[in-house]
């Protein structure tokens, strides 16, 4: 039975999002590209947590466009590998038992076999996609979490500034079991609380 609810939920959040009831971030909304900051939008679903996060890319990366040489693509898949660990990123109230259960990121200037969780081997398609310079780019990033006991889940520590030091405030909303609400998100505070 505890099963069957917890799938159920997940229908309705799924459901939800994609009829548009849901205000999942758009990551290239015109004039959010801003360098130093990004948004969050945490959505809260009985056990089932998603969060995005629009950035651009230079708060992780210091470039926006696809990488030149193998520096650059070691860079990319560095900071792929610190946004995969996302149990790293975000600290939810440690009684709820959440747990990630997938990741998926975008960006419209980095080949997928670069931002894949898998290390590739190879170098052809990794310089796909436009190579256009003096042009912004941002990342996307999707988690899903889902939470043994979502009764006891108060809040998040987001830890992203210390894994991207380029990184200076966040937009965060949340639409959890409360409500709407939204904050500011700075080096200096990094708590949220539903
Ligand atoms: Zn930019």
């Amino acid at each position: 039975m505890k099963q069957l609810l917890r799938f159920m939920s997940s229908v309705v959040l799924i459901a939800m999002i994609s009829l548009g009831v849901m205000p999942m971030a758009k990551a290239n909304e015109p004039g959010a590209h801003v360098h130093g900051m990004a948004t969050l939008e945490i959505a809260i679903d009985g056990a089932a947590v998603q969060i995005n996060l629009g950035s651009p890319l230079d708060n992780l990366l210091g470039f926006e466009r696809a990488p030149r040489n193998e520096k650059e693509r070691q860079s990319v898949k560095a900071m792929a590998l610190r946004l995969y660990q996302a149990d790293t990123l975000f600290i939810f109230t440690p009684a709820a038992q959440c747990r990630l259960e997938s990741t998926r990121l975008e960006s419209a200037v980095l080949a997928p076999s670069l931002l894949a969780p898998a290390p590739d081997s190879g170098k052809s398609g990794d310089t796909a996609k436009a190579d256009t310079s003096d042009v912004h780019a941002e990342l996307a990033a999707t988690w899903h979490f889902q939470c043994a006991v979502p009764q006891a889940l108060q809040g998040v520590e987001v830890h992203l500034f210390q894994k991207f030091s380029s990184l200076k405030r966040i937009d965060a909303a949340v639409v959890g079991p409360k409500g709407q609400s939204s904050a500011k998100l700075s080096p200096k505070s990094t708590r949220l609380k539903w």
